[in-house]
């Protein structure tokens, strides 16, 4: 699960990071070894921070050179798992790391550290268990705290923008309008990908691209979800389609979502009950399921009892925050998004839940509850998850 490169290489990793700037210190010219999920949860903390710049002190190091820093041989660096920074705000000053711990408690790092007195840096690692939260001026040996917030007595919502902050994933939607996708240079930029499965009630519409992009994702373990683009203008011609689409996706796993796509038909009065034909028949079969619709869908046309059944993907775009009042799970915040590996324009989206391990937990999607057996930090997570899934466990 990692990736290793040539000691001079200057390449992008990610937007904001290159392999450079991981490289180890130690002044022999060896490979840098990184572990893709860092950069990808530092861009996440980078926009949760609403960063000018973040420096990384201390990436890749050999076990030489992490033993002669004070760490050890077998440290989270050694393994280019971890990263040594420190964060800038837009007026160049340097963010405190007290509030940088609690943002990167929020990106999902695994061990999150202040390492010096002055706050002004922070040590963050993609480690997957035995979660550390630390304060190494005090201790490196044990976490001091279960939650940064409490133990800096920060308050949790922040002023400026507090669903930016709880953005978990960042990912894109896709169909086969984005033609043949370089799925190797996609996985650097993205957390997830929801793929077009097809769209209407006859078995030829499937999405030209939906098995390759699967079988994509999964080789590069991108975790998808999937949706049904429907056309469908009775409930009876809603439930046909479920069941083409329970076909398609049929023997796959799915750690996202399996949604219902009504934009076409959605300003119909009955537009509550086809959803809730489709989806009643999805969920029967054992998916987590969401409608996709825009903000006046769901402000207008779709009664709240359905909404409450059902998770929400909600797609608002050409604007900074949307506005939309009532609970969503996704939100698609741009039809005109740009990434390294898809030609064109592709739909940018952000994620407010841990749908993998919400997902994985309950079995639902293909997956089966043995699959997963969850770790205290987890469970403790999926907690603050069960209301909204309520519903869905039948
Ligand atoms: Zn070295
Ligand atoms: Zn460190």
């Amino acid at each position: 699960m990692t990736n290793t490169y040539k000691y001079n290489d200057n390449s992008m990793i990610t937007e904001h990071f290159s392999v450079s700037e991981f490289r180890c210190k130690c002044g022999e010219t060896h490979d840098t070894i990184i572990n893709p999920e860092l950069p990808k949860k530092l861009e996440l903390l980078f926009e949760k921070l609403n960063c000018s710049k973040i420096i990384v002190n201390s990436g890749y190091r050999c076990p030489t050179h992490s033993m002669n820093v004070g760490g050890s041989a077998n440290d989270f660096h050694t393994k280019g798992y971890a990263a040594d920074i420190v964060c800038y705000d837009k007026s160049g000053k340097i963010i405190s790391s007290k509030k940088v711990c609690c943002a990167a408690q929020d990106a999902g790092f695994g061990g999150i550290a202040n390492i010096d007195s002055t706050y002004t840096a922070t040590h963050v690692d993609v480690r997957t268990e035995n979660f550390w939260k630390g304060d190494e001026v005090k201790t490196s040996s044990y976490s001091v705290t279960d939650d940064f917030y409490k133990y800096y007595d920060i308050p949790k919502v922040s002023e400026n923008n507090s669903k930016n902050n709880s953005i978990v994933a960042r990912g894109i939607d896709v169909s086969e309008h984005q033609g043949i996708i370089d799925w190797d240079k996609v996985k650097t930029s993205v957390d997830f990908a929801i793929l077009r499965a097809g769209y209407g009630k006859e078995n030829s519409q499937i999405d030209k691209q939906f098995e390759r992009n699967y079988s994509e994702c999964k080789r590069l373990n991108i975790p998808v979800g999937a949706y049904w683009y429907s056309y469908a203008t009775t409930a009876d011609e809603a439930k046909q389609e479920a069941y083409v689409f329970l076909k398609v996706l049929d023997g796959k796993l799915f750690e996202y979502p399996v949604a219902f796509d009504i934009e076409e038909k959605l300003s119909l009065a009955n537009a509550s009950e086809l959803c809730d034909a489709f989806c009643s028949e999805i969920e029967k079969n054992g998916y987590y399921t969401a409608i996709y619709s825009f903000k006046n869908a769901f402000e207008n046309n779709i009664t709240s009892d359905i909404k409450n059944k059902y998770d929400t993907f909600l797609s608002h775009v050409g604007i900074e925050n949307t506005d939309y009042s009532g609970n969503y799970g996704l939100w698609q915040y741009s039809w005109t998004g740009r990434i390294d590996g898809i030609s064109g324009d592709v739909d940018l989206d952000y994620a407010y839940k841990d749908y993998p391990t919400i997902i994985k937990n309950i079995g639902l999607n293909g997956f089966s509850k043995s699959d997963n057996q969850p770790e205290k930090n987890t469970l403790e997570k999926i907690l603050d998850h069960v209301a909204s899934i309520d519903s869905k466990i039948k």
